[in-house]
């Protein structure tokens, strides 16, 4: 192994011990005879200090450093005199006194300083997103991301939810976006397209009898140009059989007391406030109401329920899912699906707010074919058009679908909420821009004419 420990590791406990480290020189200064440099891994800061008497090679080795340059350094560790010692640091009680400098590696001068202080221009940042990502904004925000699909992997494990892989190249699913189409080499003139969301083969996985299922997945929607929006994200989609609203709620809220509890510290207050839309749409004018002012607390969560099932939409003279076509409604509200009231209709979908974002939604699902096709009468979709697209659901669905429901949880917002970052964009490693371009591949990219020809374009 190259190293003995990392550049988070060692304090004063360690006195006099022999160590390896390796990293990346955060900061050099020289001060006469002495050289000091601080030299950083994903753990931590350490300082090292290269003295003459000590090891002439290594010292003067040090002179050749530059930031960013990747080091290896053998040395002692040092306790460090009261005065000098540095609270802000894990490390700060100590330094390792040089006894060998290896340099592994050299850097360009950075184009940014990798210090979270630095004043950098996103689209210098997204270009450079290796070294962006040295610094420990970012970082933290990744780890914090990491952690939270640790807990929810470990908390639905324990509850008897399967993840399940469900494919990427498939048929549209109808979010309300546009989807991203990938051309078929092998079927020419035929497309794939990514999906919007997994929610068909979710509903599925219910008629085969998995019981819960869940995955951590990227979606895909090809949406016109919104403020924080990625055109590919990632959502912890759920679905469970025989369940209804109050056990979606129940396995959530207790999830959420279990992520909050074990990455903020923090108790939050379940059960969760509930709001039907209509009321918030009277009382707070939104349909992602932010009750931090009436609850008090950092972290308000609210259920908004009973939303319309249909939206009239003007533009085309037609009625739309408000939430996806293949929602429930109220048994009550039945009878109103032949009339001309179809805006009275109430859903049995559910969005959960936090802090006035909606981070996640979900609905009790329709599991009857002849009431499926109905929904899909009213959107538009004849039986023709409906059984093109939909055929394959339709068809399972006649074969013992049982009662279902389901969620998805956008995991970007959450871990930007839970962080405190503005952007989604500083949630995800490699992120789009907002005219959803990848600055550090330059992606999209023209392709060449034999790609074309193959594809049959
Ligand atoms: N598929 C829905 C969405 O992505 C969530 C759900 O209904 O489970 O918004």
């Amino acid at each position: 192994m190259l190293r003995t420990h990392t550049c988070g590791e060692l304090n004063k406990e360690y006195k006099d011990k022999e160590v390896v480290l390796c990293g990346w020189v955060h900061r050099r200064r020289d001060h006469g005879k002495l050289i000091f440099i601080d030299i950083r891994d994903r753990y931590g800061l350490t300082q090292i200090v290269f003295v003459p008497s000590v090891s002439k090679e290594a010292h003067d080795e040090a002179q050749k450093l530059g930031p960013e340059f990747v080091v290896k350094v053998t040395g002692t560790v040092n306790v460090r005199p009261e005065k000098n010692v540095n609270p802000d640091l894990s490390t700060g009680d100590m330094e390792v006194c040089a006894t060998g400098l290896e340099i592994l590696n050299s850097s360009e001068v950075p184009v940014f300083e990798v210090d979270d202080t630095a004043d950098v221009s996103e689209e210098l940042r997204l270009t450079y997103r290796y070294l962006d990502l040295r610094r420990e904004k970012l970082l933290n925000s990744l780890k914090l991301r990491h952690k939270l699909c640790a807990v929810i992997h470990s908390f639905l494990d324990k509850q008897e939810f399967l993840e399940i892989e469900t494919p990427v190249l498939t048929k549209s699913t109808p979010e309300g976006a546009r989807d991203f189409l990938v051309p078929s080499r092998l079927n020419p003139g035929e497309f794939f397209a990514l999906p919007q969301s997994p929610q068909l083969f979710k509903q599925i996985l219910m008629v085969s009898g998995l019981d819960k299922y869940y995955q951590i997945v990227k979606c895909f929607r090809d949406e016109d140009l919104r403020a924080d929006r990625q055109p590919e994200f990632t959502q912890l989609d759920m679905e469970m059989s025989f369940a209804e609203e109050e056990d979606v709620f129940d396995v959530t809220e207790r999830m959420f007391k279990i992520i909050f509890k074990e990455l903020k510290g923090i108790d939050i207050k379940t059960p969760f406030a509930r709001i039907t839309h209509k009321e918030a749409m009277d009382k707070y004018k939104s349909d992602k109401p932010d009750l931090r002012k009436e609850q008090g607390e950092d972290f308000a969560f609210v259920w908004v329920v009973d939303f319309p099932l249909f939206k009239y939409n003007k533009d085309e003279k037609k009625w739309d899912s408000e939430h996806h076509p293949f929602t429930s409604f109220r048994e009550e509200d039945s009878g109103l699906l032949e009339g001309k009231d179809l805006d009275k209709i109430r859903s049995r979908s559910y969005d959960l707010v936090l802090n006035g974002n909606e981070i996640g939604s979900g609905s009790v699902r329709i599991h009857k074919q002849d009431v499926q096709q109905k929904i899909f009468d009213i959107i538009g979709f004849d039986q023709e058009e409906a059984q093109k697209r939909f055929g394959f659901l339709l068809k399972a669905f006649q074969y013992g679908a049982p009662p279902h429901a389901g969620v998805a949880y956008g995991i970007d917002r959450l871990v930007a909420i839970m962080a405190g970052l503005d952007s989604i964009r500083d949630t995800i490693a490699f992120p789009k821009t907002q005219k959803g371009n990848c600055l550090l591949t330059d992606a999209p990219a023209e392709i060449d004419a034999k790609q074309l020809k193959d594809l049959g374009l």
